[in-house]
């Protein structure tokens, strides 16, 4: 951390390298398919990622204490991807992304935008539930971020909507708070990313909604040009 947003020269270059890495590893993630002179489906590569998730114990206390593993849902092809920091208690019974009283907020949002859930793609930085709520740790977070690299580098969104402190941190690698980071974009690789609250915080401060709106604006014209 530490790094100002927008510095990013090696990010795609890890997707990539993590994809070919998911496509050579026959060990800790599922086999590789036989190979075939016929070019892979376009959908192979995401299929193999969300097999490995799904299989994924690298962090051994998440692993151990989760329920399921919540890779994401949505559209895999979305112009807009929402990414938030990790499963809460809901999303780790359901398997499912921001289901809980926030994730129902969420919703609401994407819904006042003129969208339904199944036009984005909906994720968060950690793909387990820590413990308690409790908030990621460094290693967890290195552990599972080549994953929502992974994603992102498949998805290829216009813009990406980063919810909260964490995920905003984690993608623009900055200390920098939400509140200095929110209300535009920042550049990662020909993507836009706009950091915003998450959902839960305008639980707690519903009169920061406004300006999460005022954000969602800004998106909605970027994706209209
Ligand atoms: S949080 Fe990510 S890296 Fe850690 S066990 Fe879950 S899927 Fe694997």
């Amino acid at each position: 951390m530490g790094k100002e947003p927008g510095l990013f020269d090696s990010a795609l270059a890890q997707t990539l390298a993590y994809i070919h890495y998911l496509r050579e590893s026959g060990e800790e993630f599922a086999p590789a398919a036989p190979k075939s002179e016929i070019p892979p489906a376009p959908g192979d590569d995401w299929t193999r990622l969300k097999n490995s998730v799904l299989g994924c114990v690298r962090c051994s206390e998440l692993a151990r204490t989760r329920k399921s593993v919540v890779f994401g849902s949505g559209n895999a092809k979305a112009k807009l991807m929402f990414i938030g920091e990790a499963p809460g208690f809901d999303e780790d019974q359901q398997g499912l992304p921001f289901v809980g009283k926030a994730g129902q907020l969420l919703t609401k949002i994407i819904e006042a935008m003129g969208l339904a859930r199944q036009d984005v793609f909906i994720a968060n930085v950690l793909k387990c539930r820590p413990p308690g709520n409790r908030n990621p740790l460094p290693e967890e977070i290195m552990n599972c971020k080549p994953y929502l690299l992974a994603q992102i580098g498949l998805i290829r969104p216009r813009v990406i909507c980063a919810l909260g402190n964490f995920a905003a941190q984690v993608l623009l690698q900055t200390d920098r708070t939400i509140s200095q980071l929110r209300g535009k974009f920042y550049e990662f690789e020909g993507i836009k990313i706009l950091p915003t609250y998450h959902p839960a915080y305008l639980l707690r401060n519903p009169a920061d909604k406004k300006k999460v709106w005022e954000d969602m604006k800004l998106i909605m014209k970027e994706l209209e040009a």
